[in-house]
């Protein structure tokens, strides 16, 4: 793919809306635009086939609940699930992360236990295993990367050991971009983790599903958390991949409509996987438009997408190398920033750095990035970050470059 003539751009009106005309949108890492088909996915859905599924005995529900099942094994075959019934829909990551720290984490972690998380991670998981660990007495442990993101192998084998119950990490940092050694550290967790049983292994899939292909049986992967907004999905919908054998033990993490297969007054038996940890209506329209998401990424092809990626990164890294003052977060190999380029300025706040290119028409993000710990460990309160993503072109990754180069004469400063 040559994104300099951009393909796919096409396919995203939103692109051509006269508002956004000269819009260039550089926060994918947050949230990727959608393209037609996906948009047309889930309004055919609605206008065709809407019914709640999975309880109607008529012909229109039964094919509501053909097409979310259908989905559920788009979605399973495109990160190589072995089996669709492992993959929970959910509303994104962090409710994935959530219902495995409150199912199996809360249920399977003791006092003197020891969970490991990264000094990368994002709230999203962090939170669900403080919480884990504040209950049962258990300790939080981190492993730390070096100043250009890299997680060595002593430090994760010097961190993960016996005591172990529980590896939690990200495959790719919504921060520095880079790709963590995730299948190793999973191997060696699986080897030396709780007691030699094996830690299970939690893998934040949040921004690496959109740019590589995932294997979750190759990665190593116990469990494995998706968000379908971040992958050109709607809003709203995600999915938990995990491991059949700890799924089928896990406890329901909410319960009622749906996920059960007998109630009585006193009690009540669970329905099979996946079923029982979807309580409630599910959201089968937009699992359509997920299933549509990945069927089109796959036609895309992600290994065009990781080539436009990096080579947008390293239009973006070599023009802020000429730049006097600006600071790019992480490896200086853009091959290894999966289209993220976080960065700051000298003298200029991030949050000034993200309004003034507003006023330019450059979409960038700007804050803590959901990972104050790391802002923490490398001393900045917050940073700018630019994240591309294969509907954007070389052109406006060098525009983006040309407006950074002029921020700080805007706002005055001399040199
Ligand atoms: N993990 C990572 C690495 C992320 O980048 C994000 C989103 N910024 C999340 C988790 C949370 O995703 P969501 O808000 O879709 O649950």
């Amino acid at each position: 793919m040559n994104s300099a003539a951009n393909e796919f751009r096409k396919d995203f009106k939103i692109f051509s809306a006269p508002e956004n005309k000269d819009l260039v949108y550089l926060d994918s890492a947050a949230t990727t635009q959608r393209p037609d088909c996906v948009i047309e996915a889930v309004s055919d859905f609605y206008r065709t086939s809407n019914a709640n599924p999975l309880r109607g005995l008529y012909s229109l529900s039964i094919k509501a609940t053909d097409l979310y099942e259908n989905s559920r094994k788009t979605v399973a075959d495109f990160i190589n699930a072995p089996d669709s019934s492992c993959l929970i829909f959910t509303r994104n990551t962090t409710e994935s992360l959530n219902l495995v720290a409150y199912s199996y984490g809360m249920n399977s972690v003791n006092e003197g236990d020891e969970i490991v998380v990264s000094c990368m991670e994002h709230h999203s998981n962090i939170l669900p295993w403080q919480m884990v660990c504040r209950a049962k007495k258990a300790k939080l442990v981190w492993l730390e990367s070096s100043d250009d993101g890299v997680i060595s192998k002593e430090e994760y084998e010097g961190k993960i050991n016996s005591r172990t119950k529980i590896v939690a990490i990200a495959q790719v940092s919504n921060v520095f971009g880079i790709t963590n050694p995730v299948s190793d550290i999973a191997a060696f967790a699986h080897r030396v983790g709780d007691n030699g049983k094996g830690a299970v292994v939690v893998v934040d899939g949040a921004q690496s599903s959109p740019h590589m292909k995932i294997d979750v049986q190759q990665l190593g992967a116990d469990f494995f958390a998706m968000s379908g907004h971040k992958l050109c999905a709607p809003m709203g919908i995600g999915a938990l991949y995990g491991r059949k054998d700890l799924l089928d033990a896990m406890p329901p993490f909410l319960s009622g409509g749906e996920m059960i297969e007998y109630v009585t007054r006193e009690s009540a038996t669970y329905a099979e996987l996946p079923h029982k940890f979807e309580a409630g209506t599910v959201n089968a329209g937009d699992a359509v438009g997920f299933a549509r998401a990945v069927k089109y990424l796959d036609e895309v092809g992600l290994e065009n997408i990781e080539r436009n990626d990096n080579n947008l990164a390293k239009i973006i890294m070599d023009g802020f190398s000429n730049i006097p003052h600006v600071h790019v977060i992480g490896n200086s190999d853009s091959a290894k920033h999966c289209g993220i380029v976080t960065f700051t300025i000298d003298g200029v706040h991030p949050h000034d750095i993200a309004s003034i290119l507003d006023t330019e028409h450059v979409a960038i993000r700007a804050g803590h990035h959901c990972a104050q710990p790391l802002m923490q460990k490398l001393g900045v309160g917050s940073t700018a970050r630019a994240s591309a993503y294969f509907y954007n072109t070389q052109d406006e990754a060098v525009r983006f470059v040309e407006k950074v180069s002029k921020i700080r004469g805007w706002m005055g400063f001399k040199d």
